[in-house]
């Protein structure tokens, strides 16, 4: 004998029992027990009409409603050529709801034959389909057994054997059918099995009539590493032990219904989970053995929990508090989700289902009510809306680390962890957590544990030179990235007056236009609605503007969870309190700030400076060529060229701002160098920086860069010169950011040619950096440090540093 049970989502429509008709027809070699569910959605519809009705409430519409989709699936199996022999009794069932309305009382008895009326349909309806087999149909309160109220009854195996015996001897078949859901009392009165108890019915039918097999058949082709309808990269899993699947239903996996693997278990009958949709697909197969040797299963997640903690010196050492605690709650019924105490056994918190609050709070107070007027006792706290989510596998007990990555993986979601616990077995470890941060914390745990593809989920800020160049590379670096299993999504980009947003992935070839047309603009919070809809667990900002305002947002930014890549340096050239601040918020918020190509573009330079001083080295002074327009220009006036013919070929060869004085002030020079001074430990702000510019204070400074140019000849004899008397002492002209004694300076310098920035020239930057490790020869960074391109590649190696922990 097999048991094969059908869920809702497969008696849908007429379509979907005709597939199970025909499934049925092909796999009927030895008997089989079919177990229905209602067609799917109908039990939801039933308990909104007892409810309905209870509130004495008009349910026509909603009565019209099921009438009409009863009707059409009984139809649609007549006109197939089908003879329904018998037709559950509608006027029942409106009888039995008019006295509800009547009353205005829903006695569980009476609520419990409403809802569990779909299967009966099922039933009917299936009977019909496979009238050639003549199936027999058994009736469920004459064959389960159970106990335990009218709603949620706890059904006996061996109280069932006998029921089931004696049902199917009266009309012996190959074909069996009896509607899931239901069973009866001690009494004989029709009970039901709990919401998604028609698995529990297949169980107990299969445990009791000793089957080879009980079939589940749904919607998905078997249980998964976490629910496929939320998580889409899950995997199918092939094996698995009962306690794993035990765990896996009891914290939320859908598929299962939580009481349906213990009477297999102990019957020993193997549960297949199976795809009424794709029926050749393999399934899988819930057996005692676990059979793959994979350390972490699957994950599931539970909503809708509320925890109430019992604290108080009452506690302390005093026998029996627990089983007084629980006790109240199993009076009322009420079933406890998990259970943690702290290890000093001054509190207990356990969860329960948010709809069994009110019952246990009130429950627990009337039974400790004498306590806590001796104040033994503080008033019970209650949190609300938390989720749990459990890790599952019987094999993790073999492996370390596993606790750390999943709560690792918590913090990485940003995700705060309310209460803990584990099986004693360690088949199963559960966080309590925030509710609405649930799917996030499902994802990354997902994605750390089974797919290993990490996602970064950026939007990008500010769209001049560096910002497009980022997007190009961005686009060119898919394939790349999809080689090392990592999933970077562009979801949005910003101008200083637009913002486009798409949770498709802005396109790499038509953003421009998009953002154009886009209607609204940037700030931080329609960002972060924008990451919570759309459960994005690596959000990351990257500035490429060089804009104050977004500087100063920072902080912001880090508190709404973002990581923050800035090629924009004027956050780090803020006060120096700032700048504490800053990494402070992203320690803090465990974000990351990544800000590279603040000085040398994409050289590695404050990556080195960071392992240098990290490492206990110490500066003793610094020396570099920090501007790559000033490298440039310095070079071709080493080849002879007067300062203005330097300045107009740096800025047509596109190596200076547009505007040349930004380069020629030194501003930006000592910008870079205060970064390099703050990494090495100075605390100092940009204005004791001694800056010396390229042009005479005060030259042309009001005037348009036409007439700055036209203007700029006037200082070639002066500034020629200077040259000349630097070469005449085999020395060469280079402008240069120096900290010394803690004194730190931006200016032009004559170097000798043995000097470590004598041949820095033609757009290359060089950092000496002469420390305790490294002297008396410096250590020196080298390489082309300018240009939208290898500043845009230091943005992409920050964005994917955001992976790193
Ligand atoms: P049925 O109507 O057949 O009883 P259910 O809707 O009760 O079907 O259960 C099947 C659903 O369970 C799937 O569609 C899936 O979304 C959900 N589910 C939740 N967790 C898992 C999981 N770990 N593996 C497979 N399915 C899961
Ligand atoms: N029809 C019932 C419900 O929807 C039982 C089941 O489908 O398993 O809860
Ligand atoms: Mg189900």
């Amino acid at each position: 004998m097999r048991v094969l049970k059908f869920g809702g989502s497969s008696l849908a429509n007429y379509e979907c029992l005709s597939k199970v008709a025909n499934l049925v027809k092909s796999q009927l070699k030895s008997e089989m027990l079919l177990v229905l569910s209602a067609p799917g959605g109908m039990t939801d519809s039933l308990v909104e009409l007892a409810e309905l009705a209870q509130k004495s409430q008009p349910f026509e519409v909603q009565w019209n409603a099921l009438l009409e989709r009863s009707n059409s699936l009984k139809q649609q199996v007549e006109q197939a050529g089908f003879e329904i022999l018998s037709w559950p009794d509608f006027s029942l069932l409106e009888k039995k709801l008019s006295g509800v309305a009547l009353l205005g009382l829903c006695p569980d008895a009476v609520k419990a034959f409403v809802i569990s009326f779909g299967e009966r349909i099922s039933v009917a309806l299936m009977q019909a389909l496979l009238c050639e087999f003549k199936p027999t149909s058994l009736d469920a309160t004459k064959c389960i057994s159970s106990q335990g109220g009218y709603l949620d009854a706890v059904a006996s195996v061996s109280a069932s054997k006998a029921g089931f015996k004696q049902q199917m001897s009266q009309a012996p078949s190959k074909v069996y059918i009896m509607p899931g859901f239901t069973a009866s009392n001690e009494q004989g009165e029709l009970t039901t099995l709990g919401r998604n108890g028609s698995d529990y019915s297949a169980a107990i039918a299969a445990a009791s009539v000793e089957a080879q097999v009980c079939q589940i058949w749904t919607d998905v082709d078997g249980v998964y590493s976490a629910d496929p309808r939320f998580i889409k990269k899950a995997v199918k899993i092939d094996n698995l032990s009962y306690k794993e699947a035990m765990e896996l239903s009891y914290f939320g996996a859908k598929v299962l219904h939580p009481k349906t693997i213990l009477p297999c278990a102990k019957a020993n009958v193997p549960c297949e989970i199976k795809n009424t949709h794709n029926p050749d697909a393999p399934g899988s197969l819930i057996s005692d053995v676990a059979g793959e040797d994979k350390t972490v299963k699957a994950l599931s997640s539970l909503e809708n929990l509320a925890m109430l903690t019992v604290s108080g010196p009452g506690m302390k050492g005093k026998v029996g508090m627990a089983s007084r605690v629980f006790d109240a709650l199993a009076k009322d019924d009420v079933s406890i989700v998990l259970i943690t105490q702290s290890s000093c056994e001054f509190s207990i918190s356990f969860c329960v289902h948010e709809e069994d609050l009110q019952l246990a709070l009130s429950g627990l107070e009337q039974a400790l009510e004498l306590e806590s007027k001796a104040a033994l006792i503080e008033p019970i706290q209650v949190r609300k809306d938390l989720a749990i989510v459990t890790l599952v596998g019987d094999n993790m007990k073999a492996h370390k680390g596993l606790a750390a990555k999943f709560f690792g993986s918590l913090s990485q979601a940003q995700v705060n962890i309310v209460a803990i616990a584990q099986d004693s077995t360690e088949s199963a470890i559960s966080a309590v957590i925030d509710g609405d941060l649930c799917n996030d914390a499902v994802k990354v745990c997902h994605e750390n544990f089974f797919t290993h593809i990490p996602s970064i989920d950026v939007f990008l800020l500010g769209c001049g030179l560096v910002g497009a160049e980022l997007v190009k590379q961005l686009e060119k670096q898919q394939a790349w990235l999809e080689k090392r299993n990592i999933k970077l999504n562009l979801y949005g980009v910003a101008n200083s007056r637009k913002l486009l947003l798409d949770k498709e992935g802005v396109s790499f070839t038509n953003w421009q236009g998009q953002l154009a047309d886009s209607e609204q603009s940037f700030n931080i919070a329609t960002l972060e609605k924008f990451v919570k809809q759309n459960h994005l667990i690596n959000p990351v900002i990257v500035d490429c503007s060089s804009s104050s305002i977004l500087a100063d947002q920072y902080l912001s930014y880090f508190e709404a969870g973002f990581h923050v890549v800035a090629a924009n340096k004027k956050a780090n050239t803020s006060s120096q309190a700032y700048y504490h601040e800053l990494t402070a918020s992203s320690l803090k918020n465990n974000r990351k700030f990544l800000y590279e190509t603040n000085v040398g573009a994409g050289l590695p330079v404050l990556d080195n400076l960071q392992l240098l001083f990290g490492a206990g080295d110490e500066l003793i002074s610094f020396s570099g060529i920090l501007s790559g327009s000033l490298s440039y220009m310095f070079g071709l006036l080493e080849d002879g060229l007067s300062l203005s013919e330097a300045t107009l070929k740096a800025k047509e060869s596109g190596f200076t701002e547009p505007d040349p004085r930004d380069d020629l002030s030194g501003t930006d020079v000592a910008r870079k160098l205060l970064i390099v001074a703050r990494e090495s430990g100075l605390e100092l702000e940009l204005s004791d920086i001694e800056v010396e510019s390229v042009v005479p204070d005060g030259f042309c400074e009001e005037c348009s860069v036409e007439e700055f140019m036209a203007e700029l000849p006037k200082l070639d004899t002066a500034f020629n010169d200077k040259v000349k008397a630097a070469a005449s002492d085999g020395k060469v002209l280079r402008y240069v950011g120096t900290i010394k004694n803690g004194h730190c300076k931006v200016g032009i310098e004559a170097v000798m040619a043995d000097h470590a920035l004598n041949d820095i020239r033609d757009g290359e930057n060089a950092l000496a950096i002469l420390s305790q490790y490294y002297q008396p020869k410096p250590f020196v960074i080298r390489g082309y440090g300018a240009g939208a391109e290898v500043t845009a590649a230091g943005v992409f190696a920050d964005i994917l540093k955001t992976l790193s922990r």
